[in-house]
């Protein structure tokens, strides 16, 4: 079987291993000979993989005491709805800052709740790069950060030190480098792209969050109701918990994220020094808020599309196909992939320009 070299955006490319032990499960889960998709989420097996899933998320990130973690679903798109649910009071205003399409649609769930202060944007310029130097109100209730941003290619290097609480959506770049969580109070993240596959979502939440809004909250959007039930106030996405813990696993077996980080660094260097050195490509981005995770980029020559599009397809390259919202090309270069994947991309770029 030839090797598909997977740079899919997300759903994402996970490790090969993760995968075979997955399947395994599927048939007979830990020898009790039946699948886990049908086994109870209260069986001591599953709640077993939750617990292991909550201490790996905990001992990869070095998550301080006085958090909790999360395994819920509703992917980061509700995500952007409970954050501000729970963190917004009655009257209140959150800070947002603008930097593609996902912090837009954080914004659009916030306004149902209360104030929103957008107080940067790079709307400006298409989203390709990321503000700095703005000011973070002090009467805001909170600030509301994206770390990667997934379509547009930019990716916060450092984070603005605040002195409100922090919300953060890592969905497409947490467990790609080390982060300081003590300082957020909320980081929330899809798992579909460096965690496990759809279905699943992340919560890191200080525990001070939990019922420090006064305003009715549903309690399905209610951290403090989730909490209270260790992620079991219904019935969670077994599946994709189960394939994540495989996965976090794998991740703290390669040596944790100081190892995932200087992969992601590696791969990102060599693409972006071909996308530079080649006279017929072109980065999409500011140079220094350039993304590891999603490398953006077009065609300085558009005669050329259709030799290129038939060269990396003819690879074994799947995925590559920019968003709509930016057109050209985007590398997603997620944890599993592995760097000669992207030595098969560049030898395609150097093809085309010999
Ligand atoms: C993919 C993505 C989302 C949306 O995630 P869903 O799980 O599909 O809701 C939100 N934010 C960022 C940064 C993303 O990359």
């Amino acid at each position: 079987m030839s090797k598909v070299h997977n740079y899919s955006a997300g759903p994402c490319i996970l490790p090969q291993d993760v995968f075979t032990e997955a399947a395994k499960a599927v048939t007979d889960f830990n020898g009790i000979g039946l699948s886990i998709l049908e086994i109870s989420h209260r069986s001591k097996d599953f709640v077993a993989v939750m617990d292991e899933a909550i201490t790996l998320v905990k001992e990869l990130l070095n998550v301080p005491e006085g958090y909790t973690v999360l395994f819920l679903q509703g992917g980061a798109s509700l995500g952007f709805l409970m954050s501000a649910y729970n963190m917004m009071p009655e009257g209140g205003k959150g800070a947002y800052v603008e930097t593609g399409t996902w912090a837009k649609k954080a914004v659009k769930e916030a306004k149902l709740l209360g104030n929103v202060e957008v107080i940067a944007s790079s709307a400006d310029k298409n989203f390709n790069y990321i503000p700095k130097g703005y000011t973070i109100p002090s009467d805001a209730d909170f600030l509301h950060l994206t770390s990667n941003n997934t379509i547009f290619g930019t990716q916060m290097k450092d984070f603005p030190k605040s002195d409100i609480p922090v919300v953060c959506d890592m969905s497409s770049d947490i467990f790609s480098r080390s982060v300081n969580v003590a300082d957020f109070d909320i980081i929330y993240a899809g798992a579909q792209k460096n965690l496990g596959p759809a279905g699943a979502t992340l919560y890191i939440v200080k525990d001070e969050v939990l019922g420090r809004v006064k305003r009715s909250i549903p309690s399905m959007l209610d951290l403090k109701v989730h909490a209270e039930k260790d992620s079991m106030f219904n019935t969670p996405p077994v599946y994709p918990i189960y394939v994540a813990m495989l996965n976090l696993r794998y991740m703290i077996k390669e040596g944790g994220l100081e190892a995932q980080q200087k992969k992601a660094e590696e791969r990102a260097a060599l693409l972006y020094n071909e996308i530079d050195s080649n006279p017929l490509f072109e980065g999409t981005t500011a140079v220094e808020d350039r993304s590891n995770m999603n490398a953006t980029f077009v065609l300085t020559d558009e005669s050329k599309k259709d030799q290129f599009d038939e060269m990396w397809q003819a690879a074994n390259i799947n995925g590559l196909k920019g968003h709509r919202s930016v057109g050209g090309y985007r590398a997603s270069m997620y944890n599993a992939l592995p760097i000669e994947s992207v030595q098969v991309l560049v030898d395609v770029m150097k093809k085309l320009n010999s």
